[in-house]
């Protein structure tokens, strides 16, 4: 057996080398390293994919999120509501433009934003709100966009976690995560469900007027040749990354529904005992399994950490320390104990390998041995 890890890319990697190696020469032999047609080509290609009219593409998914931010025209002082349970980007964002956080407790069911505390959060500073579809499923966005909507906020998707996922309406139409607000954010880093070989993010836009706004904010606030009319930032997605990413995205509905059927599995076999909470998926959106996180309701995290490591499965802990508990963010609005869903997640979540190139016969041996573990 292959050894296991957490997302296996070099078995995704071969899958479509010949592809990647012929694209990656043509891009040395032309020498076009920055922008051009890879840039180009796969700017249109994701919009077709997500159905959104603009796609900027930039140098990572945290310049995403500070561009959108900066192209907003949020200001000092300004709030900016985001939930206390996710990755650091979006607090470290926040902080350098010296916005204002206001974090909001998750829903214990979905991790995500929870629409009536956000609600209940609103101030008259508060200019936006940052969902995040954690793990690869949508947060309630017709709930946040309606609340948006009533208090005049901006909603800016952070859907580094979730591309390809589908929001769900009672209608039977749908909508793909990160096209539902004023601007979706995500990240192309390698082991992200569409990842590149580097670093690598987007923009998404329906709107004309903001589109412009974030490209030229992305290129150092350009708007002509050395005329800077806004302050700027230099982020850019290189000819590699985009190309790597072009030979990716026809691939992206199969990768996600390799990663759903493998959750499925880790689902079935975890029901048989409640020392495994096995994550849940809210009827408004597909799931598109970034991370398969467990809870884990009376299992020595740790201990079941080192044992899996001796048989050299891999698990980790997607967040040891919800943001209000990081040192760097502590905030005395928010002391232990405000934010108790994000605590809780913090001290139970536990995180099994699941990529589209794990196989039946890892999976197994995964699930063999955490069975064996909790006994
Ligand atoms: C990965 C990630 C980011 C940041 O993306 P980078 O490309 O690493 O800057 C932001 N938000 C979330 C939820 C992420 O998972």
């Amino acid at each position: 057996m292959k050894p296991i890890q957490m997302v296996d890319l070099g078995s995704q990697y071969l899958e479509i080398k010949d592809a990647i190696d012929h694209k990656i020469q043509e891009i040395l032999q032309s020498s076009r390293f920055i922008g051009g047609p890879e840039v180009q080509g796969l700017q249109q290609e994701l919009e077709a994919y997500l159905g959104v009219k603009h796609v900027i593409p930039c140098a990572n998914g945290t310049d995403a999120l500070q561009i959108a931010m900066m192209a907003l025209g949020l200001k000092p002082g300004d709030e900016v509501i985001t939930a206390s349970f996710t990755y650091v980007a979006t607090a470290e964002v926040i902080a350098l433009l010296g916005l204002t956080p206001v974090l909001v407790d998750v829903d214990p069911e979905t991790f995500c934003l929870d629409p009536q505390q956000v609600e209940a959060a609103i101030t008259p500073k508060t200019k936006a709100i940052v969902p995040v579809h954690l793990f690869g499923q949508c947060a309630p966005m017709k709930e946040i966009m309606q609340i948006a909507n009533e208090h005049e906020l901006f909603v800016i998707e952070d859907t580094a976690q979730a591309i390809g996922a589908d929001y769900l309406y009672e209608n039977g139409t749908s909508q793909k995560a990160g096209t539902i607000g004023h601007i979706g954010c995500t990240s192309f880093f390698p082991s992200k469900n569409l990842g590149c070989y580097g670093d690598g993010g987007a923009i998404f836009t329906n709107d004309d007027i903001l589109a412009e706004k974030l490209r030229i904010i992305a290129n150092h606030g350009q708007t002509a040749q050395y005329y800077h009319d806004f302050v700027g930032v230099n982020s850019r997605l290189d000819a590699i990354q985009a190309a790597v990413l072009r030979c990716k995205l026809p691939h992206l509905d199969t990768y996600n529904k390799k990663r759903l059927s493998v959750a499925k599995q880790y689902n079935e076999a975890f029901a048989k005992t409640d020392k495994l909470r096995t994550p849940s998926t809210a009827g408004y959106t597909s799931h598109v399994f970034h991370q398969y996180t467990l809870q884990l309701a009376g299992v020595d995290r740790n201990a079941l950490k080192a044992y899996l490591a001796e048989h050299q499965i891999p698990g980790m802990i997607y967040y040891p320390v919800p943001l209000h508990q990081q040192k760097a963010y502590r905030d005395a609005r928010y002391p232990d104990g405000h934010f108790p869903v994000s605590e809780n997640l913090a001290a139970t979540v536990f995180s099994l390998p699941i990529s589209p190139n794990l196989t039946e016969e890892q999976q197994a041996y995964s699930i063999k041995h955490v069975m064996a573990f909790v006994g």
